[in-house]
């Protein structure tokens, strides 16, 4: 079949494309990638463009066309083909960018613009009633499969049933029921033309765009009237555009949209809301699923965008918030605030907005080893647990006793940690690894940018080497913490210092261990400092 390639309206390259394949090397009629079954970085993969066939010369998988998007996505040959003429008749990979890059109100506008200059057609958005309407009917008629229930309920995501029910998580469906299930929803009565994800497809019915390169689990975003406004899927699969650099990980959701699809409408980037309304306190994060997540833990009030930095659109929701009696404005970020411009752009203008409205505003931050204030809730309720399995069962104590009764002597020690300053201004290695430090073009920790938060002794057993003595220290600064102790769980970027009369050391703690570094303590500021300088 594959040897016959002038049967095709596409090419071997038109196939690449659509994968995303990353290019490394051409030739006069094939080209090199990077292999998407061994996972090859290094442009293992010969793509010949004269014979349409593909090879990897690391893992030796090799095939047609079709074979190289079916095997991929465990279709048969006819399935791929029917996809992915169904993808080309409409310009090209039209998953890609454009479909998460839409973060704000002006760059949608620029979008609908280009999408108009292709030629594309597109529909005025349906009302917001009819949207939630069709929506809701869309996924009452989807399944949520076992393994992305599985997800869901898994450590990471720590949802119950229940929980994962209410919020109304579905699995995608296949491609080849997008059609149908369209046609059903335009029986029922349905508005289809104007809700983002339907478009009209050239050969003239209405259809549903999902994808299986899109496949995942679809997250409502529902607004604070209780209406779906939009979806958006987290991909079972990254997508990574061909021009990311190699160890950048690619788009892990994407929104529902038809948008650059003949009478297709962009998804917009809604706001999602979870939680009690009227509230008297809002936390305000990134991310739906996120925020779900952290609702179901923490009972209180969410609302959450896209995009940290992705906030234009909560200004109108804190006027009505503050009219209905909100007083309080929690912004709970991800930690990278404390490294990232952009993070912490998104963060000021949370509070100013919030100020205007009258609100009050406050940024919350948690132990820096957890990114998410998701994975941060999480792990208080895993050790919660913990705490009370070893109550049931106290062999723990035991071990205690046997140390103490073990020959020890004192070690000294002090904790050095990054001090923001009164603006929190971001430093760009914060709670990273040591390899971020020396990114960010320091060969050794700057002391200046650091704090003395503690200096104290820790019974040690005679005789332990000093990166048991530092993980006990850090052991003993990762849940409850000393009482009169101002700094914050010990986390990655901060300075352990090791002392006696004779020697000091210093230690940088790195996400899987401790490096030795050079220090220098006296350009570093101390609590007293800090605080007279009223931070
Ligand atoms: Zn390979």
């Amino acid at each position: 079949m594959d040897s016959h390639p002038q049967e095709f309206p596409f090419g071997i390259m038109d196939v690449v494309e659509l994968l995303h394949l990353n290019v490394r090397r051409r030739q006069y009629d094939s080209v090199y990638t990077d292999c998407p079954f061994c996972g090859d970085q290094r442009g293992k993969m010969n793509v010949n463009f004269d014979k349409n066939v593909w090879r990897c010369n690391y893992c030796g998988q090799s095939g047609g066309m079709l074979a190289l998007y079916a095997r991929l996505h465990n279709l048969s040959n006819a399935e791929a083909y029917r996809e992915i003429c169904d993808e080309l008749s409409m310009g090209g990979a039209s998953w890609g960018r454009e479909d998460f890059r839409a973060e704000n109100a002006s760059a949608i506008r620029q979008e609908a613009e280009t999408a108009g200059r292709e030629g594309i057609s597109q529909s005025p958005r349906a009302g917001a009633r009819e949207i939630h309407e069709t929506l809701s009917a869309l996924f009452g008629m989807l399944k949520l499969s076992d393994s992305h229930r599985r997800h869901l309920r898994s450590e990471k995501r720590g949802l119950t049933d229940g929980q994962i029910d209410a919020l109304g998580f579905k699995s995608t469906p296949p491609f080849y029921m997008c059609r149908s299930l369209t046609e059903r929803l335009i029986q029922k009565g349905c508005t289809v033309a104007g809700v983002p994800g339907f478009y009209l497809h050239e050969k003239g019915y209405w259809t549903v765009k999902f994808t299986t390169m899109t496949s995942g689990i679809l997250i409502p975003a529902v607004g604070m009237d209780g209406l779906i406004q939009g979806a958006q899927i987290l991909l079972d699969v990254p997508i990574r555009d061909k021009n990311d650099p190699s160890d950048k990980k690619g788009a892990k959701y994407i929104w529902l949209s038809s948008q650059n699809r003949n009478m297709g409408v962009t998804s917009g980037s809604p706001v999602h809301f979870v939680g009690k309304f009227p509230a008297r306190t809002v936390y305000v994060t990134e991310g739906l699923l996120k925020a779900d997540i952290a609702h179901c833990a923490m009972c209180r009030s969410f609302l959450a965008t896209a995009g940290a930095n992705n906030v234009a659109a909560l200004e109108e929701i804190f006027r009505s918030l503050a009219q209905s009696g909100t007083e309080l404005i929690i912004e709970a970020h991800d930690m990278d605030k404390f490294r990232n411009a952009m993070t912490a752009a998104g963060g000021n203008k949370i509070y100013l907005m919030a100020k205007k409205c009258g609100m009050e505003c406050r940024r919350l931050t948690w132990d820096p080893n957890y990114k998410g204030i998701d994975d941060w809730q999480l792990a208080l309720k895993r050790k919660e647990r913990q705490r009370e399995g070893e109550r049931k069962n106290p062999g723990a104590a035991d071990i205690l006793q046997n140390m103490q009764d073990a020959e020890c002597f004192l070690q000294k020690y002090r904790i050095y940690q990054l001090d923001f300053g009164r603006e929190q201004t971001p430093i760009p290695f914060a709670f990273e690894g040591i390899r971020e430090l020396h990114k960010a073009g320091f060969e050794q920790p700057p002391a200046k940018e650091y704090c003395l938060v503690w200096d104290s002794v820790l019974p040690c057993p005679e005789n332990s080497m000093d990166k048991e003595i530092l993980k006990r220290i850090k052991d003993a600064f990762s849940d409850h913490l000393p009482d009169g102790y101002k700094g914050r769980q010990v986390a990655p970027s901060d300075i352990l210092e090791l002392y006696d009369e004779e020697k000091r050391s210093y230690y940088y703690v790195d996400t899987g261990g401790f490096e030795p570094v050079r220090f220098s303590p006296f350009l570093a500021r101390t609590i007293q400092e800090r605080e007279s300088t009223g931070q």
